[in-house]
């Protein structure tokens, strides 16, 4: 790196060519004062404060004063930060700005005096001192007049206008009387966040930062990330919760427990009670962000509905018990039916939320203690698609690149996912590389907020995902533009492959999948080259988008991104197979900026499948069949024979449960109940069992139908490792002792697992010290972890494999070749999915997710500010098809399924296409699985049905949740 020598002060400082004075001279601990300017967060200069001036010797123009966080240092430089021109023009800059604020503060003499949230002994406006603002002690602004000193003032017009205070939402709160137009927020809404809700508005001394139009925020397509607030140096923008609870005793950083992204975060606490979150930077995952769920929706850790201590049924009422009688009951439930029935009539549902080493105790405790593979980490059975299919063609079921490669790809294709809602942070990253030059072509039935980004948008009718990705790949194939070198060296079965293809053709396509022939034909074309085809243009308004005009993503390769839209059909497999081909064909793997993205929705469903909460796999995706693997569990774990048979996986289990042959089930923080499809089945299959366990922190739909509650916490009460979407094994750190009687998940199956054992001999080891020590046993049994100490982790996260403690990790999968020896294409032909639109029931139904709620709800729902802003499940339907059924905004909708039924509100949106409507599973109180069939086959079908639509009356809906919520406690 090519490096630059100038002295500021006197003191002889080294840079990189192109730093700005400012940066330079902050990383060499000399303070220049800045209020526009944010250090390390990458935003365009802007020189709006103009604070941080600076006097460059020999340079005439102006006395040689120049912004410095818009200057670069340059060789030989002699820069001075206190000279009498700059501090004299400094004080007039300040004047300026101070003339704008409240300053009584900083104008009193007590001012010393006083400290925190102190009564003010002056007869002055309330609002107009510091020591009642919430950022007092905080405030950069506060900072910089410190250093500065406070002005004369002969400008002064703040007390000519008092502005309310600005409180619509339930996260952010405004006060433009203490707003310095310095712009950082107006900034990090569109270049970080790619928003751009907040601008500046009206002129002169009214200017204020507002919305464009003045609209709420909410009305204005805000996601209430929070970035703006943590970016603002004054008290102009706020959090809202907990803005006078007082300043943080400590805080910890550890992971979110939200989303696969898995997020760095900073829990600030006081009292022993988190008070607020802030993003803990870290370059490789969420840099300095979080989405709304992050960083607003910790609340649910102390929500007043969590479990407290265990609870056994008694007279069909669940009771508080002690935990010796709730785990001796589970203990003696579960020996009995083993000795009876066998271990086979025994499943596990593990925990998707849960850290890798209670993963790991768990499926020990299945296979070693109670002798069945029945264990599946049942949150989301579209994910076993992404293992089934990227094992059988790749080698690893896994994300093959890390999130932050999106950012260098040329061309990003998304299909099956609405990312900006499920996965916030991993879509910064596609919005960073359009600004860039990357092209981003969305495949999605919905116009998506990513479509506002987008090169191109292919609005693919749901379920025909597979004839789209075979028509790009027939394009690919029959203009010679997939990447012969790379499937000639490192992939087999191509001859295949083509053959396949033959029937795909652009107009059979676009037939089937609703997209113009000539988009199939560009889509293809934009990601065979990285978004460099020489025949393509960019539409005008793109170049809008992006800094400069015509610019390129940063490497010539394509990355391909899916989610549920993929994974929750029944032909979820063959979506899979198919994105394989496709990405093989294009040559996009083990390479940067390029890779395949399987985004999976719980925060450690990686995990949880790594660790093997899978039926047919052991730790490390270890072969139930391969006897090496299987002696050495056995060896370590003290056991004469593991079983070999491959278990149930959850909507399997629930089946038997129907059928009389399980007569146990174990949940683990999962909710069954809501994620099978058929409400109403699963719920006969739940009440099938002759004994039903839960454990979760707080009280699930499930566990209102279990004969005994075992009270587990939440991320914030345990310590372990998460591992993220993109393999990255990081920290989980406790920051708070469990509520009450509440008990680490993972001593909660240790004691119950000593406890089903008794004190023998034999008696398999449970007594772990601490997670820390369950690592230590996966380190040596899981070869994929075999270097990810506990040690290691606490230096920062490492990607898996990483067989030993001096491999530094692997980001980028396959860069030397297969895991399985060849990439392998598997021809897949499309099927249309059962369920299709008809006379009867005319509207395609799409289930997916929305920014502000996650899974089913679980977590979501017990945060006040996420119900708040998002309290009700909606009904997108089109504004052609609302006009034909009489529906207007509000309206009340009942949705009628083959299956089911539920009554919805509606919100009439062009988001949905005409002839398609779409909803969300999150809310509970809908159980939106009512409306889909119950199948066992590879996969269940969970995004999409066919319904009709009537209008009814608003009390039809209450009357409705009312009939629920009885079915769910066992009322009716
Ligand atoms: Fe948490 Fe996901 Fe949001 Fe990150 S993107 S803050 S991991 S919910």
């Amino acid at each position: 790196m090519k490096t630059v020598k100038f002295t500021i002060d006197g003191k002889e400082i080294e840079t990189p060519e192109g730093t700005t004075i400012l940066e330079a001279a902050l990383a060499a601990g000399i303070y220049i004062p800045h209020l526009c300017h944010i250090p390390g967060y990458g935003l365009r200069s802007h020189a709006s404060c103009r604070m941080c001036l600076v006097q460059v010797e020999g340079w005439r123009k102006k006395k040689g004063l120049v912004t410095s966080c818009t200057q670069p240092a340059a060789e030989g430089m002699v820069v001075y930060t206190t000279t009498p021109d700059v501090v004299e023009t400094r004080r007039e800059v300040l004047e300026m700005i101070m003339s704008e604020h409240p300053d009584r503060c900083f104008t009193c003499t007590r001012d010393e005096h006083c400290f925190l949230f102190n009564v003010c002994q002056r007869d002055d406006v309330v609002t107009d001192r510091c020591l009642i603002c919430a950022k007092n002690g905080r405030c950069e602004l506060q900072k910089v007049v410190n250093f500065v000193g406070y002005p004369q003032q002969r400008f002064r017009s703040a007390e000519e206008h008092v502005f309310p205070i600005i409180r619509t939402n339930p996260f952010i709160e405004r006060d433009w009387n203490k707003c310095i137009s310095c712009g950082r927020c107006v900034r990090v809404c569109d270049e970080i966040r790619g928003v751009g809700v907040l601008t500046f508005t009206r002129r002169g001394k009214h200017m204020v930062v507002d919305t464009i139009f003045g609209d709420s925020m909410e009305d204005t397509g805000c996601q209430f990330c929070g970035q703006c607030v943590l970016v603002c140096p004054t008290g102009s923008l706020m959090k809202r919760v907990n803005k006078y609870v007082g300043y943080p005793d400590y805080s910890v950083s550890t992971i979110c427990s939200y989303c696969s992204c898995g997020c760095n975060l900073q829990l600030e606490m006081l009292d022993g009670q988190i008070i607020s979150v802030t993003p803990h930077r870290n370059d490789e995952v969420n840099k300095d962000c979080l989405c709304v769920k992050g960083h607003f929706g910790f609340d649910y850790v102390q929500a007043e509905a969590r479990l407290s201590g265990p609870f056994v049924k008694r007279s069909g009422v669940l009771t508080r018990t002690t935990w010796d009688e709730a785990l001796d009951t589970v203990a003696r439930r579960l020996t009995e039916i083993k000795d009876k029935y066998g271990p086979q009539a025994i499943g596990i549902v593990a925990s998707a939320e849960g850290t890798n080493e209670e993963n790991y105790l768990t499926q020990k405790l299945a296979r070693a203690v109670i002798g069945t593979n029945n264990i599946d980490d049942g949150g989301n059975p579209g994910h076993k698609a992404t293992l089934k299919g990227l094992t059988a063609a790749l080698g690893f079921a896994a994300m093959t690149n890390p999130m932050a490669d999106i950012e260098k790809a040329g061309c990003i294709f998304v299909i099956g996912s609405d990312i900006t809602q499920t996965h916030p942070i991993a879509a910064l990253r596609i919005k960073w590389a359009v600004r860039k030059g990357a092209k981003l072509i969305v495949a999605n039935p919905r116009e998506i907020e990513l479509c506002r980004f987008a090169h191109l948008w292919l609005p693919v009718k749901p379920g025909t995902e597979v004839a789209l990705l075979n028509g790009m790949m027939q394009v690919m194939v029959g203009q010679e533009l997939w990447d012969r070198s790379f499937v000639e060296e490192r992939c087999e079965q191509f001859e295949a492959l083509a053959a396949s293809l033959a029937q795909y053709t652009p107009e059979q396509v676009s037939e089937i999948s609703g997209v113009p022939q000539e988009d199939i034909v560009t889509a293809a074309r934009l990601l065979a080259t990285g978004g460099r085809h020489p025949e393509y243009r960019a539409p005008a308004v793109y170049d809008s988008l992006v800094y400069e005009a015509g610019s390129q993503g940063e490497t010539d390769s394509s990355c391909l991104i899916y989610g549920s839209g993929i994974t929750h059909h029944s032909n979820a497999l063959d979506g899979v197979h198919a994105l394989a081909n496709l990405a093989m064909l294009a040559g996009c793997l083990g390479r940067e900026g390029g890779g395949l993205y399987p985004l999976a929705g719980q925060n450690n469903v990686q995990g949880a499948c790594d660790m093997g909460a899978l039926p047919h796999y052991l730790p490390g995706f270890q072969r139930l069949d391969d006897e090496d693997a299987r002696h050495k569990f056995e060896t370590a774990w003290g056991v004469e024979t593991l079983p070999q048979k491959p278990g149930l996986a959850l909507l399997e289990m629930l089946k038997a449960a129907h059928e009389g042959k399980l007569k146990a089930l174990y949940v683990i923080g999962q909710n069954p109940l809501l994620v099978a499809p058929d409400f109403d089945y699963a719920k006969e299959c739940l009440e099938a069992l002759d004994f039903l366990v839960v454990q979760d922190f707080l009280p699930t739909e499930t566990a209102q139908l279990a004969d005994v509650v075992l009270a587990g916490v939440s991320f914030a009460e345990k310590d372990g490792t998460f591992t993220n979407a993109e393999r990255r094994v990081q920290r989980v750190r406790k920051v708070m002792e469990p509520i009450e009687e509440a008990r680490p998940d993972w001593r909660i199956i240790c004691e119950l697992a000593e406890k089903m054992q008794g004190d023998g001999e034999k008696a398999i080891f449970f007594s772990y010290a601490d997670p820390s020590e369950v690592m230590g046993e996966i380190n040596g049994l899981v070869p994929i972890y075999g270097g990810i100490t506990c040690e290691r982790l606490e230096q920062g996260s490492i990607q898996w494999p990483c067989p030993d403690s001096d491999h530094p990790g692997t980001p980028i999968l396959y860069r030397e070749g297969f895991d399985r020896g060849k990439g392998r294409f598997v021809p897949v032909e499309y099927k249309a999915l059962d369920e299709q639109p008809d006379e009867e029931y005319p509207y395609y139904l799409s289930i997916g997710s929305i920014l502000f709620h996650h899974h089913v709800g679980k977590m979501s729902m017990n945060s006040r500010s996420l119900v708040g802003i998002a309290p009700e499940c909606l009904l997108e339907i089109n504004p052609q098809d609302a006009e034909k059924l009489g529906v207007i905004e509000g309206d009340m909708v009942k949705v009628t399924s083959r299956q089911g039924e539920l009554i919805l509100r509606a919100e009439v949106t062009d988001r949905s296409q005409p002839g398609q409507v779409f909803t969300t599973f999150h809310y509970p109180d809908k159980a939106v699985n009512r409306l889909l069939p119950f199948a066992v086959g590879q996969f269940p079908e969970l995004n999409t049905c066919a319904v009709k639509l009537e209008r009814v009356e608003e009390t039809a809906g209450e009357e409705a949740e009312k009939v629920l919520t009885e079915q769910i406690s066992g009322a009716t």
